[in-house]
């Protein structure tokens, strides 16, 4: 059902596709051992720019699970990339020999930028500080078996807003929900990203308030989502020690909370959560990373259109090659941390966008910048 398509962003599938994935991780859930073979003969493949354990143990987890084989690197210092090879050469050799292929990258805008080059589906594991979309179908998922709904919401998002990527997903993904009501909740330095704050203030099915206190808010939340203060995103030690306490939550303020608010952490924490609030049944984080295994299951399952019934692709597969549909070639981002900064064979994706086209975005990191600014800067 979702056969050459890519999940980079947490809103390239639609609602109804998600409900679908979401219903199929129900099935798997209730009946593992008739997808135990599903996909017998398929290879994942996990390309791994930047260490990880859980999410890379949850991908392989979830394809052994299905019945197929991984191969992949978890390391880039392991891969070509030494070499000097290039992130579109990368995936089309992988294209070659899997049928699906996982990717976590450091640079912003990666797993897009390989997207365009691949033959098979590429799945975003987490862009630099940018986008994390499997994570936030596990995060809607929890939200759903926990709460029985998406709808009507009052959900606080606590922590690193600005280089949390998980936080950056999740909001992305609620704006399409209705009645979500958000607290964001972080010290001053770390408020969410321009091009996320410009995405909730033009949002209406979305209401939100940015406060600095937890105290503050946490009586009204129906979920509280935790977040790590993401270390290796800052320029200095010094900085990340100033930060790194803002919030701790303990036994004392879950007093002060719902008594059916729910706790969610995408992982790993740190000291943001202290290990007394684990035995509360309103912390739900362990069971959050669990969830999480099934939702990638249905999601390789979909991607890869096993289910019966569906034809499969064939085995030699066409190459990509990005097409060039865009008017501002000449135009680059300019954001450093985006990938056409490490990729100079990269064709820049500059769009306009805004009510009036004023601002021009990146397609591969999503940055926002005003177009008379740009132009100066060129
Ligand atoms: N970055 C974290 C880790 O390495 C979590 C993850 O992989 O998602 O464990
Ligand atoms: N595991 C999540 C991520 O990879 C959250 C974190 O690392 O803090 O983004």
């Amino acid at each position: 059902m979702l056969i050459s398509r890519h999940l980079i962003s947490p809103t390239d599938f639609t609602v109804e596709e998600i409900e679908r994935i979401f219903t199929l991780a129900d099935q798997i859930i209730q009946s593992p051992k008739q997808y135990s073979k599903i996909c017998e003969g398929k290879i994942l493949a996990t390309m791994f720019f930047e260490p990880s354990t859980r999410t890379r143990l949850s991908f392989e987890a979830a394809m052994s699970r299905l019945g197929g084989s991984t191969l992949g690197f978890a390391d880039p210092a392991s891969s070509s990339i030494t070499k000097g090879e290039s992130l579109a050469d990368t995936i089309r050799m992988i294209s070659s020999y899997a049928d699906i292929a996982v990717m976590r990258h450091p640079v912003e805008g990666a797993p897009k930028a390989a997207s365009h080059y691949s033959a098979i589906p590429v799945i975003n594991a987490g862009d630099g500080g940018h986008q994390h979309p499997t994570q936030t179908l596990t995060d809607l998922y929890t939200i759903r078996a926990q709460k029985g709904r998406l709808n009507n919401l009052t959900i606080g998002l606590c922590g690193d807003l600005k280089n949390g990527r998980t936080v950056h997903s999740l909001i992305e993904a609620l704006s399409r929900y209705k009645q979500i009501q958000l607290y964001l909740i972080s010290p001053t330095e770390l408020r969410v990203p321009g091009y996320v704050w410009e995405k909730l203030r033009t949002e209406p099915n979305i209401l939100f308030e940015e406060v600095t206190s937890l105290d503050e808010c946490i009586q009204h939340l129906d979920i509280l989502y935790m977040t790590r203060i993401q270390r290796e995103r800052f320029s200095s030690e010094e900085e990340y020690y100033q930060l790194k306490d803002s919030y701790i939550l303990d036994r004392e303020k879950m007093q002060q909370a719902k008594k059916d608010m729910i706790v969610l952490h995408p992982l790993p924490r740190i000291n943001e959560i202290t290990c007394e609030v684990d035995s509360d049944p309103r912390a739900c984080y362990f069971l959050q990373a669990q969830y999480g295994m099934y939702v990638r299951m249905a999601l390789i399952v979909s991607f890869l259109g096993v289910l019966n019934g569906q034809s499969e692709p064939s085995a030699i597969k066409q190459m990509a090659m990005p097409k060039s549909d865009r008017k501002y070639e000449d135009v680059f981002c300019p954001n450093k941390h985006c990938i056409t900064k490490r990729e100079p064979n990269l064709p820049s994706r500059m769009f306009l966008t805004g009510n009036s086209q004023q601002f021009f975005k990146c397609e591969y990191c999503d940055i926002e910048i005003k177009k008379e600014k740009l132009l100066k800067l060129r």
